[in-house]
């Protein structure tokens, strides 16, 4: 796998698709950095061997319009400000401007282009576009994960312009490493948790790893269906009822496989979705009607924490309750902290892809576990088997 530590910069100009689609505040401050400090250590290897580095993003949902509030000029100053060099910013993200504001970038310096998407032939993956975008650089270099699963020009088009002379950044090399740790080389047992509300947006990466996994533990709004299909009673709990069939085939190839499926065997069913709500805790196959399961029971956790704890691989990938709401968050904690106590004992937690990366952070996991990924669509799509088009790009 090319990276970054291939190459040596010293008088290149590399062009470094980041993924700087950070959230701005009314006032244009930058709320959250974590997408601007995940960039920074491929920045600096640029400017440290002597090379100068033209930065590329895209900013919220423009869709090809240029829309003044979308300006990636908002965030030059929390980027300088990271990054430790004054950031340059050119008013253009391709064409003759930003070919002269290139031009006159030195050695040691960092230029940010403007929002790719105020251009539609990105999204549309336009190769004109992508063409002109190669002349901003010598070298390509795709740090950008988040949007490694769109085939976007400055993603994935502009790599072919490149020749042998692209790679991926330290955040891509890293999260394609992490994922590879669970995917391929994990050492047993390997366990995936897997909650959320929904059977259906976690299908695909249920099939995927049933291959993978020695234990698969599914928790959160999920469960419902899989116990309804059963014959349990569910009360009011979230359901899918057209899964029903989908859940128990799941459950047959799981044993044919070989997977040890651990499910909830008692919830903590509330009288309503709400906070306040009276709770009780039930069996799992005998909620009563107008009770709902919003969180994992005390059993099922002490089953989950006797699974987690002798892993040596655990995959996290959504809440196993209303995280949101505080007297249903205990389950999902509860999980984090045997996850915290694996990984201390010397096994690879990967938490990635939609809601569970919010849960850990709310909670303060995230230095606990060994990688929280940085892509939510990107690492849900990898866990579903598929090739991301922006890492197949810089392999091919
Ligand atoms: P996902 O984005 O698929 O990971 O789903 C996350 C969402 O699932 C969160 O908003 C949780 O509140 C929700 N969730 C988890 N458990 C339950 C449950 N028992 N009932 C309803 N929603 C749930």
């Amino acid at each position: 796998m090319m990276t970054i530590d291939d190459f040596n910069f010293s008088d290149k100009k590399a062009l470094i698709r980041v993924d700087f689609n950070v959230p701005l505040d009314a006032d244009f401050n930058v709320t959250d950095t974590t997408r601007i400090e995940a960039a920074k250590p491929t920045i600096i290897k640029v400017l440290e061997d002597g090379g100068s580095a033209v930065l590329m993003s895209h900013l919220g949902r423009p869709k090809g319009q240029v829309k003044e509030d979308l300006s990636l000029k908002h965030i030059v100053a929390k980027a300088s400000e990271i990054i430790g060099v004054q950031v340059k910013f050119v008013d253009r993200s391709s064409g003759t401007k930003a070919e002269e504001a290139v031009a006159e970038l030195k050695e040691g310096e960092v230029l940010l282009l403007e929002n790719l998407r105020f251009n539609a032939e990105e999204e549309a993956g336009d190769d004109s576009f992508a063409q002109e975008l190669s002349k901003l650089g010598d070298i390509y270099v795709n740090d950008a994960f988040g949007t490694a699963h769109r085939a976007h020009a400055s993603t994935t088009v502009v790599a072919k312009h490149f020749g042998a002379n692209k790679c991926f950044g330290y955040l891509m090399a890293k999260e394609i490493d992490a994922i590879k740790k669970v995917m391929e080389s994990g050492e047993k047992p390997v366990t995936a948790i897997l909650g959320g509300a929904k059977v259906s947006s976690k299908i695909t990466i249920i099939e995927n790893i049933l291959d993978k996994v020695d234990h698969l533990i599914i928790g959160g709004g999920m469960t419902y269906t899989f116990v309804k299909a059963e014959g349990g009673k569910i009360g009011d709990s979230i359901c899918e009822d057209d899964k029903q069939e989908l859940a128990l085939s799941i459950l047959k190839e799981a044993k044919e496989k070989g997977v040890q499926v651990h499910m909830p065997v008692d919830v903590i069913a509330a009288d309503d979705f709400n906070n306040d709500a009276n709770t009780q805790v039930v069996a799992v196959n005998e909620i009563p009607d107008g009770w709902q399961g919003l969180d994992a029971g005390p059993k099922t956790l002490e089953n989950f924490k006797e699974v987690i704890l002798q892993s040596k691989t655990i995959l996290w990938n959504g809440p196993v309750g209303v995280f949101e709401m505080e007297n249903f968050s205990k389950g999902t904690i509860a999980v984090g902290e045997f996850i915290d106590k694996a990984t201390k004992n010397g096994a690879f937690s990967l938490v990635g892809g939609g809601d569970s990366v919010a849960a850990v952070k709310q909670f303060g996991f995230e230095n606990k576990v060994s990688y929280v990924s940085t892509g939510g669509g990107a690492m849900l799509e990898s866990l579903e088997g598929k090739t991301l088009p922006g890492i197949a790009a810089i392999l091919g």
